[in-house]
């Protein structure tokens, strides 16, 4: 056998087991201590019942003979596609179904998405801090990665490079870890750019419905230009709840071609004979979580990690501390105070203020001296966080 040598390229998953043991070493000698975790990126917040009845629903008709159902399509049902369409023309935006698929939220779709890409022979351009997938699956396919500073000059936006430097970008928007978002016109820059270069962006939306500012798109096919040089991905588990349901979609518009091949077609390709089908229950939860019932439980939710937003947002303005993201997005980044390093901060917060966060360097060089925190825990335990970060830092 031939094996992908290029594994060997992968960095452990460093920070996340890093986080984790220094965290147990630390219950472990002081297991009285109130530990308040403000790192994790995963929701706190129960599914809705719209949701959760919809998916008991589809279960239940599974157990009887008469609606039992075997196999499904694999690039999705259309009750589920046509949800997505829905969903997405109240931002003006207008999809064929045709053009989405249902899949098992968009971790494997972002990753399965590079087998329409030639190995190792495309530059991919991502950001520095970056959401790690990209990086470690651009890697496995031995990809040349071109790093994009993000940093406080910058706001955490960067704009494209003056040059075709890149064949494949990856964008996310609201960013995690950084919390920044595009405005229109910063993302159309983007836009214009890879229709020049011939490149494809592949827009990473996860967590778009934390967007409240009107002058931030909720999709990359706002700009109508998008449709010849972008892929979506849109994920439900931070907008509904979604980590365990494991359900997403993404978009590839039919304009999308290379040398006049669609990648639509290719992705159609590669789904109906790689995957089988995204589940059932789980593509009725998909269809309730965004009808206009569902967008509102979803939207209740997210209020309740925006009130985490406001008091973590309170604190680091009272303590003049640089930061970005909270209101569009459920992070926080920050600079870390007095110049500490990134784990020398978190290293403080746990050890002498019992809270636990992100160290920003885990997410890239240029993410050293700064610090992540996540709105995903309950209020009480956020202001008490907060309160401990006023009173001592
Ligand atoms: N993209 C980003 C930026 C994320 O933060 C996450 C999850 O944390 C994902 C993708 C994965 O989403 P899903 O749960 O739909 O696989």
């Amino acid at each position: 056998m031939k094996i992908n040598k290029n594994y060997s390229l992968l960095e452990e998953n460093y920070l996340f087991t890093e986080i984790a043991r220094r965290t147990k070493e630390f219950i472990d000698k002081n297991p009285d201590k109130p530990l308040i975790k403000l790192g994790i990126g995963d929701v706190t917040l129960p599914l809705s019942s719209t949701v959760a009845d919809a998916m008991i629903g589809a279960f239940e008709e599974l157990k009887h003979k008469e609606t039992f159902r075997g196999y499904g399509p694999e690039l999705g049902y259309d009750f589920a596609k046509k949800a997505v369409a829905e969903y997405y023309k109240g931002y003006g935006v207008a999809l064929n179904t045709d053009e989405i698929t249902i899949g098992d939220g968009i971790g494997s779709d972002i990753a399965n998405i590079t087998d329409l890409f030639e190995k190792g022979a495309n530059r991919v351009l991502v950001q520095d801090p970056v959401y790690p997938l990209y990086k470690a699956t651009s890697l496995m396919d031995g990809q040349e990665i071109i790093y994009l500073p993000c940093t406080e000059e910058n706001n955490f936006v960067p704009s494209p490079p003056p040059d075709c430097e890149a064949d494949m970008i990856y964008l996310c928007s609201p960013n995690n870890p950084t919390g920044a978002t595009f405005t229109y016109d910063q993302l159309k820059e983007w836009v214009d750019y890879a229709n020049r270069c011939n490149a494809v962006i592949l827009y990473d939306n996860a967590y778009e419905r934390f967007i409240e500012e009107a002058d931030k798109p909720h999709s990359i096919f706002c700009i109508p230009e998008a449709r010849t040089c972008a892929i979506e991905f849109g994920s439900l588990s931070k907008t509904a709840g979604f980590t365990c349901v494991r359900c997403g979609f993404t978009i590839v518009p039919h304009d999308l071609k290379s040398d006049g091949i669609s990648l639509n077609r290719m992705w159609q390709q590669r789904q109906t004979t790689k995957y089988n089908g995204a589940p059932y229950p789980q593509q009725r939860g998909v269809a309730a979580a965004l009808s206009p019932k569902g967008i509102a439980d979803a939207d209740k939710n997210i209020a309740e990690y925006k009130r985490n937003s406001t008091l973590i947002i309170n604190t680091l303005k009272d303590k003049n501390i640089f930061y970005s993201g909270g209101t569009n997005s459920p992070y926080i980044w920050f600079k870390c105070p007095n110049g500490m390093g990134s784990w020398e901060f978190f290293d403080f917060l746990l050890n002498e203020l019992y809270i636990v966060g992100t160290p920003g360097v885990g997410f890239g060089k240029y993410g050293e001296n700064f610090f992540r925190l996540s709105t995903f825990n309950t209020y009480e335990a956020t202001r008490e966080a907060m309160k401990r970060i006023s009173e001592k830092l």
